[in-house]
C-alpha cells in the first residue's frame, strides 16, 4: 500500500516537473496548486499523526506538522491569487516571517529525531562534522555569490540578501550530516525528513544562484524542487521512525565519514577557480577558510581519541575474554585449559592433585550456595597456601590442582602438608578434610603422565583414610594396576560364581543358643585363594559393582534363611546394606521380592547398616530405611560407636538393634574406662527399648563381663567366625560351640 503510494508519488512528480517545463504559460498555475495541495495535506497528515501517536513520535509530528502548517499559509497567501491570474504577486511581510518559521520547524523536526551519540567525544566529533560541512558550504556560498551580487546591489544589502542562501547552506551542512549519521538501509522517517530538508536548501541555493547569474531555464527546475522536497515532507509520516539503538548518530559507513568533506571539496574547487581567474579573497572568505582548518583539525583530533579510545576498549575485552577463558569463574584460580597448557610450557617440578572429602554431603545437606561459599573460600585458602611457589588451579568440582615450579620431592610433600593443615583451620563454612596426590618429574614417565599419575596417588589417599596425602611411586603404580585388574576379575567372579556367602552365628548370650546369623560376603579367586571383603569391596563400588553384590548377597541369604527355618522356624539373618545400594533407590523393592519369592516374613530379616557410610544424605536413608521397616524386617545400627554422629543416627533412624563396635569389646577385659562407657552405652540402648548385639567377642572373659553388664547378645570368634553354610548349626541338638569352656 504505502509502497504503491511512494511509486503514484514519483509518477506524478515526474509528470508535474515535465508540465512545468513543457507548459511555460501555465507554470506558476500549476506551481502554486502543487504547492498549495501539498503543504496543506502534508500538514493535515503531519499533525493526524501527532494527534494518534504517543511520546516521541508525537513530539517530531508536532513540530514538522507546524512548520508544513506555517508553510502552507505562506503558499496560500499568495497561491490563491497567482492560480486564478497566472501572476504571483509578491508575499505579505507576515507571510515571509510566517515561511521562514517553517524553515525553523522543518529544521527542528529534523533534529528531533535523533539522540546524540554517547559520550563526550563521540558528540564533539558530531558538532566538528557539522561545523566543518557548515563552513565549507557558507564559504562556498559565500564566495560564489558576494561578489556577483554586489555588483548588481550595494555591498551592505548584498550582504542582506546573503544571508538567506548562507543560512540554508548552514542548514544543508547539518542535514547532510545527520543523514551521514544514520543507516542507509533502511527508509526510515529521519531519512525522508532530513532529504526533503536537503532538498529544499538545494533548491534555495539554486533558485539564488539562478537569480544571480541570470539562468532563466533553472527556473522549472527550481519549481519541482520545492514541490518535490514539499511533497516528500507531507509523506514521511508515512514511513517509521527509528528506534532504540538505530535512532543514535553513529557514521558507520565509510560514507558517513566522507561527507562532511564533500562541502569542503565543493569549496575548494570554486577557491581554486577563483585564484586560476587571478581573483583576491575577501576577509570573510579567509574567516570561513580558517575556521574550516580549525574544524578539520578538531574533527580529525576527535576521531584519533575515538580510534585510541576504541582500541583501548577493545584491547580491555580481549583480555578479559582470554582471563575468562583460562580462570573458573567461580573461584578465580586457573582454570583446567589454562594448568594443562601451563604444564606443556612451564619449567615443571611436581603436581598436586587436591580433592575434598565428603564435598557432596555438604552440597546436599547444607545446599549448593553453601557449597559454592566452601568451594570460594578454600579456593582463598590454597592460593594463601601455595604463596609464589606455584599455580593453584580448579580442574572442576572438589578437585584442584596445584602446579609447583621448582623444588624436589621434599618441597612437594611440605607444600602438601602445608595445603592440609591450611584446610584444616577452623572458619570454613563446613568442616571437610582434603587428600592429596603428588606426582613429580623426577618420578613420571613423562609430563603427559603427571596429571594421571597425580590422580592416582590422590585416590590411594583417599582410600588410605582421607585427610592425607600421597606420593605417586613405582609401588603406587603396581597396586593401582592391581585394583584395575582386580575390577576386571570382580565382574567375572560375580558373573562366574566365585562370590559366596559366610554365616557368623550371633549367640544368645546367657543360654548360648543362636538362632541367628549374620551373612558376610566372601570372594573364593581362582589364583589368589579367598579375599576378604575389605580387601574387595572398596574396588567393587569403584567399578559401581558393590549394588549388584549386594543384592546378590540378598538374595542368597533369603533362599538359605528359607531353608534353614525349616528347621529353626525361629531363626532370622541380617544382611549389610551399603551406602551406594541404600541411595539406589532399589532396597525395599528388592527386600520385598526377596521375601515373597521365599514365603518370608519380614520380621525373619535384619538390615545392618554402617553410621559412617550413611552421612551423605540421612534425610533420603531414613526414608528408605522407614519403607524398609514397613515390610516387618529390623534395621541395625552396625559398628556403634566409631562415627562422631551416633547418637544423630540413633534419633533419625528407624533403629531396632544396635550393634556395639568391636574396639569397645575388646578393651573391655582391662580398661576400667572402657567398660564404664560400654554400660553407659548398653544402658542408653535399653532405655530406647532397643535390642543390643556385642561385635567381636573373643575371649571368655569378655563374656563375663558382658552377661554382667546386661548385654544379652554377641558374635565373635569366641563362638564362631563366619563360615560355611553347612557349618552352621541350627536347631536344639546342635553341640554348643566352644561355648562349654567358657566360664566368666
Ligand atoms: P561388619 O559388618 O562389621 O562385619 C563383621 C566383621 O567382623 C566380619 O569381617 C567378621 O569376620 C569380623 N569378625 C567377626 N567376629 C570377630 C571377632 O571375634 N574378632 C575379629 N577381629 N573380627 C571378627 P568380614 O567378614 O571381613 O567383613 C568385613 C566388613 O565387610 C563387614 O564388617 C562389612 O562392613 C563388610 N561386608 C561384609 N559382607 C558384606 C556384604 O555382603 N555387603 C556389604 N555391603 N558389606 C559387607
Ligand atoms: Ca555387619
Ligand atoms: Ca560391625
Amino acid at each position: 500500500m504505502r509502497r504503491r503510494l511512494r511509486h503514484a508519488a514519483w509518477v506524478a512528480f515526474g509528470l508535474i516537473q515535465m508540465g512545468l517545463y513543457a507548459l511555460p504559460a501555465s507554470s506558476v498555475v500549476l506551481y502554486s496548486l502543487c504547492m498549495m495541495v501539498a503543504t496543506t495535506a502534508g500538514a493535515l497528515v503531519h499533525l493526524t499523526y501527532a494527534v494518534r501517536s504517543h511520546g516521541h513520535a508525537r513530539r517530531v509530528w508536532t513540530i514538522t506538522g507546524l512548520g508544513l502548517a506555517c508553510w502552507a499559509f505562506a503558499e496560500i497567501s499568495v497561491g490563491i491569487t497567482a492560480a486564478g491570474t497566472g501572476y504571483a504577486p509578491p508575499r505579505s511581510t507576515l507571510a515571509t516571517v510566517i515561511n521562514v518559521a517553517a524553515f525553523g520547524f522543518a529544521v527542528a523536526g529534523m533534529l528531533s529525531i535523533p539522540t546524540a551519540p554517547r559520550g563526550a567525544a563521540g558528540k564533539l566529533r558530531m558538532v566538528f562534522d557539522g561545523l566543518v560541512a557548515a563552513c565549507a558550504l557558507m564559504g562556498a556560498v559565500w564566495v560564489l555569490l558576494f561578489d556577483p551580487l554586489s555588483q548588481i546591489e550595494s555591498p551592505s544589502s548584498a550582504v542582506i540578501d546573503l544571508s538567506y542562501p548562507v543560512l540554508a547552506a548552514g542548514v544543508l551542512a547539518i542535514a547532510m550530516v545527520l543523514l551521514s549519521g544514520q543507516s542507509l538501509h533502511r527508509r526510515t522517517a529521519m531519512r525522508v525528513v532530513t532529504g526533503g530538508v536537503v532538498l529544499l536548501t538545494v533548491t534555495l541555493l539554486v533558485e539564488v544562484i539562478g537569480n544571480v547569474f541570470g539562468i532563466g531555464w533553472l527556473i522549472p527546475a527550481v519549481h519541482g524542487g520545492y514541490i518535490a522536497s514539499a511533497g516528500l515532507l507531507a509523506l514521511a509520516p508515512l514511513a517509521p521512525l527509528p528506534q532504540g539503538a538505530e535512532r543514535t548518530w553513529a557514521p558507520a559507513s565509510q560514507f558517513g565519514n566522507v561527507v562532511p568533506y564533500v562541502p569542503v571539496v565543493i569549496f575548494i574547487g570554486i577557491g581554486m577557480t577563483f585564484v586560476l581567474q587571478g581573483r583576491s579573497f575577501d576577509i570573510e572568505t579567509v574567516l570561513a577558510v580558517v575556521m574550516l582548518v580549525v574544524a578539520v583539525f578538531g574533527r580529525q583530533f576527535v576521531e584519533l581519541r575515538l580510534n585510541a579510545a576504541l582500541s583501548r576498549s577493545l584491547a580491555a575485552e580481549r583480555e578479559r575474554f582470554a582471563h575468562e577463558a583460562a580462570h573458573d569463574a567461580l573461584t578465580g584460580l586457573a582454570n583446567r585449559h589454562k594448568l594443562t597448557t601451563e604444564l606443556a610450557r612451564e619449567p615443571v617440578s611436581a603436581l598436586l592433585l587436591v580433592d575434598l572429602d565428603g564435598f557432596k554431603a555438604v552440597n546436599d545437606t547444607l545446599g549448593h550456595s553453601a557449597g559454592d561459599e566452601l568451594l570460594v573460600t578454600v579456593a582463598q585458602r590454597l592460593r594463601e597456601a601455595v604463596g609464589e611457589d606455584g599455580l593453584p588451579a580448579r580442574l572442576g568440582g572438589d578437585e584442584f590442582a596445584v602446579l609447583i615450579r621448582h623444588g624436589d620431592v621434599g618441597d612437594a610433600r611440605a607444600m602438601a602438608r602445608a595445603i592440609l593443615d591450611r584446610l584444616a583451620e577452623p572458619g570454613l563454612p563446613a568442616v571437610v578434610g582434603a587428600s592429596v596426590g603428588i606426582a613429580t618429574v623426577a618420578g613420571a614417565e613423562d609430563r603427559d603422565h603427571l596429571l594421571h599419575e597425580a590422580d592416582m596417588a590422590m585416590y590411594e589417599a583417599k582410600n588410605n583414610g582421607k585427610g592425607t596425602y600421597r606420593v605417586y611411586d613405582r609401588e603406587l603404580a603396581v597396586l593401582a594396576e592391581q585394583r584395575r585388574r582386580l575390577q576386571a576379575e570382580l565382574a567375572v567372579a560375580l558373573a562366574e560364581g566365585q562370590l559366596f556367602v559366610a554365616y557368623q552365628p550371633v549367640v544368645d548370650l546367657a543360654s548360648g543358643a543362636s538362632h541367628a546369623a549374620e551373612a558376610l560376603v566372601r570372594w573364593e579367586h581362582p589364583v589368589r585363594g579367598p579375599i576378604p571383603p575389605d580387601d574387595f569391596l572398596p574396588t567393587a563400588e569403584d567399578a559401581g559393582l558393590l549394588v549388584e553384590i549386594d543384592r546378590w548377597v540378598l538374595t542368597a541369604a533369603a533362599a538359605q534363611l528359607a531353608e534353614w527355618r525349616r528347621t529353626d522356624p525361629a531363626y532370622t539373618i541380617a544382611v549389610n546394606l551399603s551406602v551406594a545400594y541404600l541411595v539406589s533407590g532399589r532396597v525395599v523393592e528388592d527386600v520385598r521380592a526377596a521375601l515373597r519369592e521365599h514365603d518370608l516374613p519380614g520380621e525373619a530379616l535384619t538390615v545392618e547398616v554402617t553410621e559412617s557410610s550413611l552421612i551423605a544424605d540421612l534425610d533420603a536413608a531414613a526414608t528408605t530405611l522407614r519403607e524398609v521397616k514397613a515390610l516387618g524386617v529390623r534395621i541395625s545400627l552396625d559398628d556403634f560407636g566409631v562415627g562422631y554422629s551416633s547418637l544423630t543416627y540413633l534419633r533419625k533412624l528407624p533403629v531396632d538393634v544396635v550393634k556395639i563396635d568391636r574396639s569397645f569389646v575388646r578393651e573391655l577385659a582391662w580398661d576400667n574406662k572402657a567398660k564404664v562407657l560400654f554400660k553407659a552405652v548398653l544402658d542408653l540402648v535399653h532405655a530406647l527399648g532397643l535390642t543390643c548385639v556385642a561385635e567381636g567377642v573373643e575371649e571368655p572373659r569378655q563374656l563375663g563381663q558382658l552377661l554382667a553388664m546386661g548385654c544379652a547378645r554377641g558374635q565373635g570368634y569366641l563362638f564362631s567366625p563366619p563360615v560355611t553354610a553347612d557349618l552352621v548349626p541350627i536347631g536344639p541338638h546342635r553341640p554348643r560351640p566352644r561355648m562349654a569352656s567358657a566360664t566368666p
